[in-house]
């Protein structure tokens, strides 16, 4: 360096220590102690810098202890390297000292003073008194305060260069990994390869080694928690690592992770953004190559002659061509401009067949991307209207027919079908075809087996994916059809339903490369909605087969029953009315004991006819045979011809039987009287079983909305309330051993409830089952009952 080099660099260290300390900002607490802080950090640095310092350019004015202590030390320059500086101020103001320069004589005028840093000489400062001034007391000891304040600076100096160096460098090195090594580092990176980088000071360089296991500092590099690589720092044997120097390797360590994660951000952002252009480009090639396939490309072309646009099949241009311009869409090569028959070519020609080529381009990519657009939607129409169809339509046969034909229809197909595969999964039938030759085919029973190799049929079932031949004629496996000579591409879609392959769509065309990607998607959504439907036509032929057989079933039990109690009814009839007559004593006198038979035979074989006429009645209204005959009565009147029916058993059992007072008496009703006369026989027998020293009450109230409230309440056992409704199911007692004692049949109260709803009213029960409480059953009518309705609603 030269002087004034080191003038200029010691002005400007100088001016920027100036500036700081005139900065009033300087003097605020927080500051000062930073300041008081990075002081203490300088100083052991300071003591290092030492160690390493270049011992001989201070030996000469070292005292000789001092100089002792430092001689083993390594010698590395730090700020002013390896040189040795001088100044000298004068009148004439600050002059470097030059080797030349004679030394200022040692005199008793002369004090020196040394120049320390952390203990450390690192020069001296003599002081020369003017000539005609010699020193006072209070100079001589200032000389030592102006000494350490000039150390003192000259140490901050030196350290703020030392920094500032450092940051030049650790800023250089980060450059060189952003822009020069990056991509070798992201390699390292995605393919999981290590690689390395020395950085000796001086340059970077691929670094190879094997990772060390000395003294060194060695720091994990992560990302989101990923150990990426390691951060090493090669220890200087005469540099110890202190454990600030750890932490700046670890901070140091942490930014090149943040630096290496924000690199691979930014090269994955650039890689999918060159790999999306790459897909457009790809996507803009393979839609113009199929949307001109079939096309017969020489000649598909147009010629404007200043008058008009012709085909160029009519008038192709052989000759004079002067220039042809390349149509482009995002770089892809879709058609050219030329221009012909012009004498010569001025620029403006060309430069205007630039910019029409380049409108051309992109009118032409909207019209393709529109008619695509219009296509996929008037696809997606025809799927959205077959589904809709196949899911009206109940019979299987029919519902893929009508697929074969409206897609065929639709999409323009030459020929459409359907294979179904069997159960056992060996063979694909035919369903459906369109048109007259797939009737034909289904007639013929055509089938595919699965495993043929040569039919893409049987492939799209076993490979569950569609399967697309562009050109028939050159696929080695195509199987002609001679009904279809025509078929030029062909494709095979499954019709998968959940995990199942329920069968193949076919789909056939007159053109070669008919068939595209797009369409098997759209050909797909189709397949899958027509096999839901189906599926569902087929549950729904299997259902109504069941119920039909069920309906039957059915009619085959009641018309039994009816059947049954009728013939059963008959003999039955003539036992109880010879029983009577025998025990009327007609046919001569009894003993007692034939007496008490005889008894027995009536008491038993009146059951089971009321068991009989019970099983007849139940058939009749689940045949929807039961009629009734609706008239006007007074309800009052049906209750006294009940109570009076049953007041006999009433007694027996020691029960008050009575209507209450608050009944309606003048209650009139339109209903089935007999009917309703045997549903309030059976509630109030019911009631007298159930009860023992009670009480019975019988009670008719009108009703808002033209009903009526019917309740018969007793003080019985009471039924259990989880009982109440199942006491209206058949055959269902509530205690089995209760009712043998009372007797009866299970039926009772679900023929009443039956009864009830035919004329369009309600029964129920209410009860707490605690005995002694009872229970109150409940009828509730319309005043004029809705029986057509009602008896309507059965038979359906
Ligand atoms: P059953 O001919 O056996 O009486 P029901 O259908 O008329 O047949 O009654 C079914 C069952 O409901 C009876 O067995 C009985 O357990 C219960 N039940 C009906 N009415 C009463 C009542 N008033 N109190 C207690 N239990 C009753």
């Amino acid at each position: 360096m030269s002087n004034n080099q080191y003038r200029q660099r010691l002005d400007s260290l100088f001016a920027d220590f100036e500036r700081l300390a005139a900065d009033p900002a300087c003097v605020s607490p927080s500051i000062n102690h930073q300041l008081d802080e990075l002081r203490a950090r300088l100083i052991e640095l300071e003591t290092q810098f030492l160690e390493s310092e270049n011992h001989n350019s201070v030996q000469e004015s070292v005292p000789q202890e001092a100089s002792d202590k430092t001689i083993e030390r390594p010698v590395t320059p730090i700020l002013y390297e390896k040189e040795n500086v001088g100044y000298a101020y004068s009148k004439a103001g600050v002059e470097s000292l030059q080797a030349s320069l004679p030394e200022i004589t040692e005199s008793a005028d002369v004090i020196t003073a040394p120049l320390t840093a952390s203990g450390q000489m690192i020069g001296k400062m003599k002081i020369e008194p003017a000539s005609d001034h010699p020193w006072t007391k209070e100079e001589a000891s200032l000389v030592d305060a102006v000494a350490q304040q000039a150390s003192l600076q000259i140490q901050n100096l030196r350290l703020l260069a030392a920094t500032e160096r450092a940051r030049a460098e650790a800023e250089a090195a980060t450059r060189q990994f952003m822009h020069e090594n990056w991509d070798a580092y992201l390699d390292a990176i995605h393919h999981s390869e290590r690689v390395g980088f020395a950085y000796d000071q001086t340059s970077v360089t691929p670094y190879a080694g094997k990772s060390q296991n000395d003294d060194g500092i060695s720091e994990e590099v992560n990302v989101m928690d990923e150990h990426v690589g390691t951060l090493y720092l090669k220890p200087d044997p005469a540099h110890p690592f202190t454990n600030d120097d750890k932490t700046m390797v670890a901070a140091i360590a942490n930014q090149i992770a943040q630096q290496v994660e924000n690199i691979r951000l930014l090269a994955d952002a650039s890689r999918a953004r060159a790999e999306a252009e790459e897909a457009t480009r790809r996507l803009t090639h393979d839609s113009w190559q199929t949307y001109t396939v079939g096309k017969d490309l020489s000649s598909y072309g147009f010629v404007y002659d200043s008058n008009q646009v012709t085909s160029i099949k009519e008038s192709p241009i052989t000759q004079d061509v002067n220039f042809t311009q390349p149509l482009m869409v995002r770089g892809e090569i879709i058609g050219r401009l030329a221009v012909a028959g012009l004498k010569d070519v001025p620029p403006e020609a060309v430069e205007l067949a630039i910019s029409i080529a380049e409108r051309v381009s992109v009118h032409l990519e909207t019209l393709r991307l529109a008619e695509e657009l219009q296509k996929r939607a008037s696809e997606l129409q025809t799927v959205a209207k077959v589904s809709t169809t196949a899911s009206t339509v109940l019979d299987p046969d029919e519902l893929l027919q009508s697929v074969v034909d409206l897609t065929k229809e639709r999409f323009g197909l030459y020929h459409a079908h359907i294979y179904l595969a069997d159960e056992s999964w060996n063979t694909l039938l035919l369903a459906a075809g369109a048109g007259e030759v797939g009737r034909q085919m289904v007639a013929d029973q055509h089938a595919i087996q699965l495993d043929s190799q040569k039919s893409i049929v049987a492939r799209a079932a076993m490979e569950r994916n569609p399967v697309i031949v562009n050109d028939v004629s050159s696929d080695p496996d195509f199987l002609a059809n001679p009904l279809l000579p025509k078929t030029r591409s062909e494709m095979a879609v499954p019709m998968i339903v959940g995990d199942k392959v329920l069968g193949v769509y076919d789909a056939q065309s007159e053109m070669m490369n008919h068939f595209t990607e797009e369409d098997a998607n759209i050909y797909l959504t189709l397949t899958a909605q027509v096999g839901v439907a189906l599926q569902n036509a087929r549950l729904y032929v299997e259902q109504a087969a069941t119920v039909a057989q069920l309906r039957e079933l059915d009619r085959l039990k009641s018309s039994f029953l009816a059947n049954m109690s009728h013939e059963l009814r008959t003999p039955l009839n003539s036992i109880l009315g010879f029983a009577d007559v025998i025990l009327e004593e007609l046919d001569g006198p009894l003993t007692v004991n034939m007496n008490n038979d005889l008894l027995l035979i009536q008491k038993n074989g009146q059951h089971l006819l009321h068991l009989i006429n019970d099983v007849l009645d139940m058939a009749k209204i689940e045949a929807g045979r039961m009629n009734l005959n609706p008239e006007k009565f007074v309800v009052n009147l049906l209750f006294e011809e009940v109570t009076s029916i049953t007041s006999t058993l009433a007694s027996e059992k020691n029960n008050a039987l009575f209507i209450e007072e608050a009944s309606d008496r003048k209650l009139e009703i339109y209903a089935d009287q007999i009917r309703l006369r045997q549903v309030m026989i059976n509630l109030v027998n019911n009631a007298i079983k159930f009860t023992e020293h009670g009480r019975i009450s019988i009670c008719a109230l009108p009703k808002e909305g033209g009903r009526v409230l019917i309740s018969v309440k007793d003080t019985g056992i009471g039924i259990p309330p989880d009982k109440l409704e199942a006491v209206f199911q058949e055959f269902t007692q509530v205690d089995t051993s209760t009712t043998r004692k009372a007797g009866g049949t299970g039926l009772g109260l679900p023929i009443s409830r039956k009864l009830v709803e035919m004329h369009g009213g309600r029964l129920w029960a209410e009860s707490s089952g605690v005995p002694g409480e009872g229970s109150t059953f409940f009828v509730e009518l319309p005043v004029e009952a809705r029986i057509v309705d009602v008896v309507e609603k059965q038979v359906a």
